[in-house]
């Protein structure tokens, strides 16, 4: 559910804009038409076919096919064929017909619409200056004098004429203006080249240059096949090596794929897509055949991108390189990967041996052994489970609970279906758990238990939601500590890993003093502490006068939905109401006996029965980067939110307002950034 409903548009426009459209030039400049009597035919785009049965009525405005009976008018025919949803179809073709669709409220002031009309000039303009840059981009690495470094470059990557010629490629020679001088004729045309960003001005002296030079140029394409954006890899020695455009009003990287709109060409019927990091790995893959790849323009894989993935094929494979940097883009795209995993879709990944990558793979080995690999790439679930377990032992017991609540939110958190089953009882089978154990133990860790609680003067509201959430078909549950975590905060959070606590770390929760009816919570909290929000409460319990520093309590611990950051600021509150009742800091005691008729008291025990092997005795700073931590994950999860919100947005306005916020919280998690540094 989008938390804004997409707003209606007015069937009068729809109207208009089927008035002012051509049905014929819609379909022509996708699938070429041919003239017949009245009619137009083609071979239908929507099945496989020799002798065309596809044809077009321009007096009814409408399209049918003898062979599938596909059929319907323009919005319908952009729908179908590029899997537009009907806004979108019908923004395309108001975009094409020069029309603004109208929001819901329409009492647009003259001005307003003015503005309306100098975006949609700005935004043709700026399709049109990017086509023309294509085009002498591509003449340069013709005609350029300069031009054999950039060919013989090609060359060297083993890239024939024709497949520079169908990816665009292009050169961007030496020089400060050449694209200025070529297409910059105009104040219009200059302001619009450094709005798009392929042009510079620098602010302090008003000069205004190319934003590249001396590279070789990728065009990136949008799904329809307009240039709206460049990539450029430098040649000789220049940095960066590789170059894009910066966002603009037409170039979101994050949800665009280098590679899309080239392979739906080559094959509108996709079955499968591979997910690469850069342009050289798609246009060298497809110079030996490998039509299906695609690569992020310099940006973890995005949700936005497994949407419009997802919308086309059922099957993604992920191919990166081995190294480190390789596997930590692996294990995100497994992340993002996890709420869209319903049945009958695939995701799949391939680690290439350290050193290489498709780019490499596909030039010393050829494509067959690579397609072997792609074919042979690790599946989800099992990519899923080495990614949990490679560093647990499965005949340790802890391990193996651990195993199960790592696992157990991000299983929980994928759709219902077959596969989620079938990764459930993988889970059981891993851990020798049943499924009501393990529904127990992430119970659990939601809801630390209360059996020992004395009296519970009044239950929270936001538990009981929490709990009832967790039946609900939210595939997410919200509140739930560990699946609010970053995907690899407590793996690869090294300072508190290391903080091992030997009492509970020699024993198996089964024989320690615990009852072994709660040994996953045991396990949670007790063999070390886990996230900093449980570093922080231990700290404080420990040496109650840390508290002092934090009268006025932050922000961020407010916000996080982490069921631990809660109880912390609920630790905080009640320092300060035992300080103000005592007049001076409270002892360890006083503080722990006021917190034991909380719900979260058992935790809190365990925790502040921790003794630390950390040798410093500097608690503040400890705390001091504990609650860092915590606000980091704060600006994750506002990212996060954000990004949602841009998602949903269905107005340039929303779209607008999110952006600001992003930027706003950028600063602010810069400022912090520096903050800590000098610290
Ligand atoms: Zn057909």
């Amino acid at each position: 559910m989008s938390a804004q409903t997409p707003q209606r548009i007015p069937q009068d426009f729809i109207d208009t804009l089927l008035d002012r459209t051509d049905i014929v030039d819609v379909i022509d400049s996708r699938v070429k038409l041919k003239r017949s009597g009245r009619n137009y035919t083609a071979c239908c785009p929507f099945h496989k076919e020799k002798t065309p049965s596809f044809s077009v009525a321009p007096d009814k405005q409408f399209y049918y096919c003898f062979g599938c009976g596909a059929g319907g008018n323009a919005i319908g025919f952009l729908m179908e064929l590029e899997h537009l949803s009907f806004p979108e179809a019908v923004e395309e073709l108001a975009r094409k017909a020069g029309m603004d669709v109208p929001k819901q409220d329409q009492n647009l002031s003259p001005a307003a619409i003015a503005a309306q009309q100098a975006k949609t000039q700005a935004r043709n303009q700026a399709y049109d200056l990017l086509e023309q840059a294509n085009a002498y981009y591509q003449k340069q690495l013709r005609q350029h004098p300069q031009r054999k470094q950039a060919v013989s470059y090609l060359q060297g990557r083993g890239l024939s004429g024709q497949i520079a010629q169908r990816f665009g490629i292009g050169f961007a020679p030496t020089g400060w203006q050449n694209l200025l001088d070529n297409l910059g004729s105009t104040e219009s045309a200059k302001n619009a080249l450094i709005d798009i960003g392929m042009a510079v001005k620098k602010p302090d002296n008003d000069r205004v240059y190319d934003f590249f030079r001396e590279r070789i140029m990728f065009p990136i394409r949008n799904s329809k096949g307009k240039v709206i954006a460049f990539g450029g890899r430098v040649l000789g020695d220049g940095k960066p090596k590789y170059l894009n455009s910066p966002e603009s009003a037409i170039f979101h990287k994050e949800k665009e794929l280098y590679g899309l709109y080239e392979a739906r060409q080559h094959n509108r019927d996709l079955k499968r897509l591979l997910v690469v990091e850069g342009y050289m790995d798609v246009v060298a893959l497809a110079q030996h055949q490998i039509h299906f790849a695609v690569a992020t323009l310099g940006t973890a894989t995005s949700q936005f991108h497994l949407e419009r993935i997802f919308k086309m094929v059922s099957e993604v494979i992920f191919c990166f390189d081995g190294d480190a940097a390789g596997i930590k883009a692996a294990v995100r795209a497994m992340h993002t990967c996890v709420p869209f995993m319903t049945d009958g879709r695939q995701a799949r990944f391939l680690l290439l041996p350290q050193g290489e990558d498709p780019d490499t793979m596909v030039r010393k080995h050829g494509s067959e052994t690579l397609t072997e690999l792609i074919a042979n790439a690790t599946p989800f679930s099992e990519f899923l489970f080495q990614h949990f377990s490679h560093d647990l032992d499965s005949h340790n017991l802890e391990h193996r609970a651990k195993l199960a609540t790592d696992m157990m939110p991000v299983i929980q958190a994928m759709p219902k279906g077959l596969m989620r089953s079938m990764m459930l009882s993988k889970l059981e089978d891993h851990t020798g758990l049943n499924q009501d154990t393990l529904a127990q133990l992430t119970a659990v860790s939601d809801k630390p238990d209360i059996d020992n609680k004395e009296s519970s003067a009044q239950p929270k509201p936001d538990q009981s939601t929490l709990a009832n959430s967790k039946d609900a078909e939210e595939p997410v549950a919200a509140g739930n500590s560990e699946t609010d975590l970053p995907p690899d905060y407590v793996l690869n959070d090294q300072t508190w890993a290391t903080e091992y606590h030997p009492e509970h770390n020699q024993h198996s929760p089964t024989n320690s003093h615990q009852p072994s009816h709660d040994h996953g919570f045991d396990h949670r909290h007790g063999s070390r502490v886990q996230n900093p929000a449980q570093a922080a409460i231990r700290l404080i319990l420990r040496h109650p006068g840390l508290a002092e520093a934090y009268t006025e309590i932050p922000e961020h611990l407010r916000y996080l939905r982490m069921h631990d950051a809660s109880i912390l600021v609920q630790l905080l509150e009640i320092c300060q109401q035992v300080q103000s009742q005592l007049q001076r800091v409270p002892q360890a005691v006083e503080l722990q006996s006021e917190c034991a008729d909380l719900e979260a008291w058992p935790m809190m025990r365990n925790l502040a029965s921790l003794e630390s092997l950390t040798v410093t005795t500097d608690h503040s700073s400890q705390l001091q980067e504990a609650i860092d931590k915590l606000h980091h994950h704060y600006f994750d999860q506002r990212f996060d939110d954000l990004s949602q919100t841009l998602r949903n947005a269905t107005s340039d306005e929303h779209i607008n307002t999110a952006k600001q916020q992003l930027k706003i919280l950028l600063g602010e998690k810069e400022t912090l950034q520096k903050q800590q540094k000098s610290r």
